[in-house]
């Protein structure tokens, strides 16, 4: 019997199954030279970018904003951007990615969404036109660099800081952990403002920076040697008197900081979490009937055993309640609602629940499934990520505490 399918338009429906076969073609034959780091993410990200209109519909958008704009109609013009964004859209190009490589979702979700986003949310026009439009058709490389060595789930205590020297802020400092910095072209960087008067409190405010590789001062380190999420290079950036423009301040205000902004894009990254799993759980789901049919014990297929249904049953359920998560958060961007208690509840939930699944859905497998060709071990892996990445699960429990026991 079919599964049912909720929530999405016949035409989503469509663009799912080209992003299906897309995948099937284009990334499943590169997974683990993805995963042993022989070839980069960023290639396959341009071919996704143009194949689907993706890099066409970001300067037709930008076109007709400027065109709106030099007519004088800035509401058109806002809404240009507004209209650009597809919540359910993104969700599916995400979830089909990770049927086959989470690490490639975040490295192209950490370019185009973190920092690209971010550029196009808060950046002023020319920004956008120099640093978002570049990043966004996936022709750069971009990425966010919050936290630092000192400064993790603790972020706004960063100890990065910039201070303005004639027209120019001089950067200094490190940040780590950061997805893509090994080869991005752009990076979005936070600092703490320093004064050349230090009792100036507005001052002291956080701030994002735009860098661009090549500038004076500014380097990165080796991509690390993780646990999972192999597909997508991370890594530090030192930062040594870099002289950044005035210009290149996010938003381009003093007077304007950027720490709500970076909880913005933290909140951002909670509602695109569950669709990351969804993809992981939908790909063990497949796998584990498949292989279980297959493989036969004591004279019959292991799915004839009851502790294995159960299993089985139990990623079906996860992945029931897990697209339900990604249709509440779709509908939340859809209209505009911004609460961290559920943005943390959904990551939390479908975090914990992707990692149980990819453990039992190695537990089906067998041997087979602790060894890599069968491809479930790396799925577990990368999920771990999502209990850690964009605030650990004890950084949300307590965002959903307080929001609840505030009066
Ligand atoms: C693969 C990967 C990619 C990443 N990409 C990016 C990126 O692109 N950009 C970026 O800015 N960052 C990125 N990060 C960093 C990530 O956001 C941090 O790792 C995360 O916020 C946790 O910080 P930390 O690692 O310093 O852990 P810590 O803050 O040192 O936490 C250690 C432990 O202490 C617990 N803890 C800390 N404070 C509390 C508290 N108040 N109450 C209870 N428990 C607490 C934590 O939950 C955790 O269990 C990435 C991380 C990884 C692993």
């Amino acid at each position: 019997m079919a599964d049912v399918t909720f929530g999405w338009s016949e035409q989503h429906l469509m663009v799912r199954q080209a992003l299906r076969q897309f995948m099937e073609k284009e990334l499943k034959p590169i997974v683990w030279d993805l995963e042993d780091g022989k070839v980069l993410p960023y290639e396959f990200a341009r071919k996704l970018a143009n194949t689907f209109g993706l890099a066409e519909l970001v300067r037709g958008m930008w076109a007709r904003r400027k065109e709106k704009k030099a007519a004088g109609d800035r509401e058109a013009a806002a809404g240009e951007i507004a209209a650009f964004r597809d919540p359910a859209m993104s969700a599916l190009l995400v979830i089909e990615m990770c049927r086959y490589s989470p690490g490639a979702a975040l490295a192209f979700g950490a370019s185009l969404g973190l920092c690209g986003q971010t550029i196009l949310s808060k950046g002023t026009d020319d920004q956008i036109e120099r640093f978002a439009i570049p990043v966004l058709t996936a022709e750069k490389v971009g990425c966010w660099g919050l936290t630092e060595p000192e400064a993790g789930s603790d972020a706004f205590s960063m100890r990065t800081t910039a201070r303005l020297d004639g027209d120019y802020y001089i950067l200094n400092g490190s940040k780590t952990l950061i997805t893509n910095a090994p080869y991005a072209d752009t990076f979005v960087v936070y600092a703490r403002m320093k004064s050349p008067t230090p009792d100036n409190a507005a001052r002291e405010a956080i701030h994002a920076f735009i860098l661009e590789r090549g500038m004076p001062g500014l380097s990165t380190g080796q991509p690390f040697k993780k646990m999972g999420m192999h597909a997508s290079p991370t890594g530090e950036i030192f930062l040594s008197d870099v002289r950044v423009p005035r210009a290149n301040l996010l938003g381009g205000k003093e007077k304007d900081p950027s720490r709500d902004q970076a909880v913005g894009v933290l909140m951002g990254e909670r509602t695109a979490m569950p669709s990351m799993c969804l993809g992981i759980v939908e790909r063990l789901l497949d796998e584990c009937v498949r292989y279980s049919k297959e493989r036969k014990q004591f004279g019959r297929p292991i799915a004839e055993f009851q502790l294995v249904q159960q299993k089985i049953a139990n990623l079906f359920v996860t992945r029931e309640i897990i697209e339900m998560y990604v249709h509440k958060m779709i509908w939340m961007q859809q209209n505009g609602i911004k609460s961290m208690k559920e943005a943390s509840a959904a990551k939390l939930y479908c975090g914990r629940a992707t990692v149980e699944a990819g453990l039992d859905a190695v537990q089906v497998f067998g041997g087979a499934g602790y060894i890599r060709d069968a491809g479930v071990e790396m799925m577990v892996r990368d999920a771990k990520l999502f209990t850690i990445g964009g605030g650990t699960d004890e950084i949300q429990i307590g965002w959903i505490a307080r929001e609840l026991l505030k009066d």
